[in-house]
């Protein structure tokens, strides 16, 4: 699944993976917790995020990589923030042909995927407005008491990279680096659009009858 930021993709990814009972993957949230954590991944990225750039794609790549290798993703899993730029797109479409795998690997098509578009302004509306939790990176968006995470009681924050000039960088490097995937996916009989602004129940049964369809 891919669209801007602020499309809403965490809270539908959270929902489907739930539903669909396979991993969600989250490249944004991986990252920021090697960044909480201070591995060398997250000492090495930690800039480039704040700043709204993106991560180099064969490091990126690698994360996902060993992610997908792990015996939960087998029935399936769900990708958020990944791939990003075509280059990553054809890692990713070399993956799923076993192609990028030791000799005799398995395919694990098919692949669907789902873009989910929302207009700018509602985009930088939603950012201006998003909470997160500092201890488990939940979104606070849909809480009413802003003071508390629903999810583990932590401390509830904006996002470092929800502050204006960086998300007006994060709109361009999206503008220039990943929508490209449009036309790089746009004439597969597994790629889906989905309009993101409506309300979250709605876009939750779009995205769930767009991928039973691509899949049928
Ligand atoms: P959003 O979609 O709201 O911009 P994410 O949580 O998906 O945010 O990602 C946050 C940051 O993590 C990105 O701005 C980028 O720096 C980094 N990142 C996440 N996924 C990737 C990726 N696939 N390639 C490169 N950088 C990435
Ligand atoms: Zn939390």
């Amino acid at each position: 699944m891919f669209g801007p930021p602020g499309a809403g993709k965490g809270t539908q990814a959270v929902r489907l993976a739930r539903m669909w009972a396979i991993p969600h993957i989250s490249t944004g949230a991986l990252l920021r917790e090697a960044v909480r954590a201070e591995t060398p991944l997250g000492l090495e990225v930690k800039a480039i995020m704040a700043g709204g750039g993106l991560v180099d794609d064969t490091l990126i790549t690698r994360v996902v990589q060993e992610r997908l290798g792990q015996s939960d993703t087998k029935p399936g899993f769900l990708l958020d923030g990944y791939p990003r730029t075509v280059a990553q797109a054809q890692s990713l479409d070399a993956f799923m042909t076993g192609a990028a795998g030791p000799p005799g690997s398995a395919p694990r098509d098919p692949l669907v995927v789902v873009e989910l578009f929302v207009p700018e302004e509602e985009v930088l509306r939603r950012l201006a407005a998003r909470m997160v939790c500092s201890e488990c990176g939940a979104n606070a968006q849909d809480d009413k008491d802003f003071s508390s995470c629903s999810n583990c009681g932590g401390q509830v924050v904006p996002r470092v990279d929800d502050a204006e000039e960086v998300v007006r960088k994060r709109m361009d490097v999206y503008r220039r680096q990943t929508e490209p995937l449009v036309e790089y996916y746009g004439q597969r009989p597994t790629f889906r659009k989905v309009n993101g602004d409506k309300l979250a129940d709605e876009v939750t049964a779009a995205i769930v009858a767009a991928v039973d369809d691509a899949i049928r």
